[in-house]
């Protein structure tokens, strides 16, 4: 996961894409970077660590010009390490291009491949720079024709953001996985990931991006294309459930209406006399205000999170994580002794963070625990984009609901059903991407189902 921003004709650029990044910078924190442009030249400043860190006033200042983009990262495909960091900048036979991504293309390996055999040489280990190598050895003359065919080359999802010396570039896959929106500030034009990044900088929303559809923002305004055949969207439901902020608005919904959606929708579905419903700060706190409202049981904050260690997932081998949950979260004795309680977070991937916790509620004197999930079982790997890990360490993979709630030690345990989810994000099932919960990869499945087939999937391409 990954996210994106962009702008174009706007003082300053670079300090607005980094207040932009700031407000993204839960999508993503590996690394971050920023490429501006003043119309000769591009500028950048790419780093590991997290926003607030990497760049100094010297830094801002540096990064020069009116447009400007910006990446905050979370590897997906390709370690984390610098030399994998966004944006890529390049200098090619057609000037100087920047590039952002956030997804996953699922034939990169092929595409690699390909270009390798005729000689090309990579510097990186990201999908992302397979692109940059099919828009630089197209034929095409425009830049934009360049781009369409790349992107008729490439499988899988992808919201990008491009900059040149004098244009700004956004795309979506034909399916749309990934979210991308458009918003305006003054004269000027901004992409991001999501619109909690409009906020921060004062720009107003104008839509979210439409599947396949590309857009040129230059001096003579903005122009959008759509040079693909129109496909299914498959819109990734995890970014409901999960991954947006609650404040923004991905594909022109509000998350914050979905997640407590997703809450209330638990409440129909796994019903329960309790005291207190209590969330897992701070990813489950909305789905929670859901729930409580639609059974009328108090919502109470039961368990406090320390803010200043990162999300216990990124951390690299199992025993950091399990280690890392007891620094994260601390339940407050005073308001779950001797009390019913039912818990509430938006999945539960390896199961570690619900095992632990569940301990420290006990230790703390709770008299039951009822767990509910605000999202189905996730039984797969997912191939567009979200970190998820191989099969065999999802819980849910290889174990009945029954079984998982036996190895959590909880009274109960309720998953929302996926009709549900649906029901609560609003539209229809066929317009998502469920395959994390259903195994039905809806883009490039005949390449996924080789991969996995070949137990290659640790390596996601
Ligand atoms: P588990 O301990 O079951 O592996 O992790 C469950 C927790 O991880 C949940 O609280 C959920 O909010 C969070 N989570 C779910 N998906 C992701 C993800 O892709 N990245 C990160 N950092 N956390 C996740
Ligand atoms: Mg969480």
């Amino acid at each position: 996961m990954c996210g994106v921003f962009g702008i174009y004709g706007v003082p300053e650029a670079a300090k607005l894409a980094y207040l932009g990044l700031y407000a993204l910078q839960h999508r993503g924190q590996e690394s971050a970077g920023i490429a501006s442009s003043d119309m000769g030249k591009v500028y950048s400043r790419v780093a590991m660590g997290l926003v607030a860190d990497i760049f100094t006033p010297q830094d801002l200042d540096s990064l020069k010009g009116s447009s400007a983009i910006g990446h905050t990262r979370y590897s997906t495909t390709g370690s984390s390490t610098i030399k994998n960091a966004q944006p890529i900048v390049v200098d090619y036979s057609h000037g100087t291009m920047a590039m952002a991504h956030n997804g996953n293309l699922t034939n990169a390996r092929q595409v690699r491949d390909f270009l390798e055999a005729h000689g090309s040489i990579f510097s990186s280990t990201t999908d992302t720079e397979v692109l940059i190598h099919l828009i630089a050895t197209s034929e095409g003359n425009k830049l934009i024709d360049c781009i369409v065919d790349a992107l008729t080359q490439i499988k899988g999802a992808y919201s990008l953001i491009i900059l040149t010396k004098k244009k700004l570039i956004g795309a979506v896959d034909p399916n749309n996985i990934r979210p991308l929106s458009l918003g305006k500030k003054g004269d000027g034009w901004v992409l991001a990931s999501e619109t909690c990044a409009f906020d921060i900088i004062d720009a107003e929303y104008v839509r979210p991006l439409e599947p396949g559809e590309i857009v040129v923002i230059d001096k003579d305004g903005l122009k959008s294309y759509k040079p693909f055949k129109p496909q299914q969207p498959a819109k990734c439901i995890f970014e409901y459930v999960y991954f947006a902020r609650p404040d923004s608005y991905i594909w022109g919904n509000s998350v914050q209406k979905a997640r407590k959606a997703l809450g209330a929708q638990l409440a129909k579905e796994f019903p329960v006399k309790a005291d207190y419903v209590v969330p897992v700060p701070d990813s489950s706190n909305s789905a929670a205000t859901g729930y409580s409202s639609e059974s009328k049981i108090p919502y109470e904050m039961g368990i406090i999170r320390n803010h200043y260690i990162g999300r216990t997932f990124i951390e690299p081998s199992q025993t950091i994580r399990d280690f890392g949950a007891k620094i994260k979260y601390n339940p407050v004795k005073e308001i779950l002794k001797d009390k019913k309680l039912i818990l509430i977070d938006d999945s539960i991937v390896r199961g570690t963070t619900g095992k632990k916790l569940v301990k420290m509620l006990r230790t703390v004197g709770a008299k039951e625990v009822h767990w509910r999930i605000s999202s189905p079982p996730i039984t797969n790997s997912c191939f567009y984009g979200v970190d998820t890990p191989t099969r065999k360490e999802l819980i849910a993979a290889g174990n009945t609901v029954e079984k998982i709630r036996e190895f959590m030690g909880v009274e109960t345990l309720g998953y929302l059903s996926p009709e549900g989810m649906v029901k609560a994000v609003g539209g229809k099932m066929d317009e998502y991407c469920m395959a994390c919960f259903s195994g039905a990869y809806p883009v490039d499945s005949a390449n996924i189902q080789k991969c996995i087939s070949e137990e290659k999937n640790e390596e996601k391409f």
